[in-house]
């Protein structure tokens, strides 16, 4: 049984809760939560083009530099980070992992989750993480599951946006305002030192989204969001 109030990120690479979602992921550390990111691989392949570039570089070497890189951006936006070091290029996870999932989700019985879109045509690790975060959610509910731990309920999942949102089918349903710790999802962003050229990308985007939000009926301070996607459907009783 979860002590606080929790949320779950799964991450396919060591660096793209951070692109996508480190707004969200300070602002409810700021808020109080348990914030975990599970990190699916170091990404040591495909997205780390800046320390390949380097003389005499290994894969052992380049993830421990995705390591170490993440696991500096997660600690400045106050969450835990775990690795499941499942490769990348393709993410192979195992049943142990599969397993370690599902007691991850019992374990912490998260508010909500976090995770990648449907499709991404450019990097096909991001589809991959976000069925197993969808599957393990949904054994994670069965009582038949043969894992320890009390039956998940049903968190609701909300999809980061993607890289380039058009050809991944992404469609912003949720803008969640993130001005008021924009300044520590930049300092996360400048802890990934193997992805510079991203840096200025993401702040137009916050702003882009921060703008659309004002646009769509939001408080005109809003400077900065993110964008996400709804799984399932919101439960309420009044429409707003
Ligand atoms: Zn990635």
């Amino acid at each position: 049984m979860a002590d606080s109030k929790s949320i779950l990120v799964v991450s396919a690479h060591a660096a793209d809760f951070v692109w996508r979602a480190a707004g969200a992921i300070a602002l409810y550390s700021s808020r109080g939560y348990r914030v975990r990111i599970l990190c699916l691989s170091f990404g040591e392949r495909g997205e780390s083009q800046g320390a390949w570039k380097e003389p005499g570089m290994t894969i052992e070497r380049v993830k421990e530099i995705r390591c170490s890189e993440s696991t500096r951006a997660a600690k400045i936006l106050g969450a835990e980070i775990r690795f499941f070091d499942s490769g990348d290029y393709p993410i192979v996870p195992s049943q142990g992992t599969i397993d370690q999932m599902v007691t991850e989700y019992r374990e912490l019985q998260p508010e909500f989750v976090l995770t990648h879109s449907y499709r991404d045509p450019y990097n096909p690790d991001h589809p991959t993480a976000n069925d197993i975060t969808l599957k393990t959610r949904v054994y994670a509910q069965a009582l038949g599951y043969p894992v320890s731990g009390k039956p998940l309920g049903a968190p609701p999942v909300f999809l980061f946006e993607p890289h380039q949102p058009e050809q991944c089918e992404f469609n912003p349903q949720v803008l969640l305002d993130v001005t008021p710790v924009w300044e520590i999802k930049q300092e996360a962003m400048k802890s990934m030192e193997a992805q510079r050229h991203l840096w200025e990308y993401y702040t137009d985007l916050g702003k882009r989204r921060g703008a659309q939000a004002v646009r769509n009926g939001g408080p005109k301070s809003i400077q900065y969001a993110e964008a996400f996607q709804r799984v399932y459907p919101q439960v309420t009783d009044h429409l707003s």
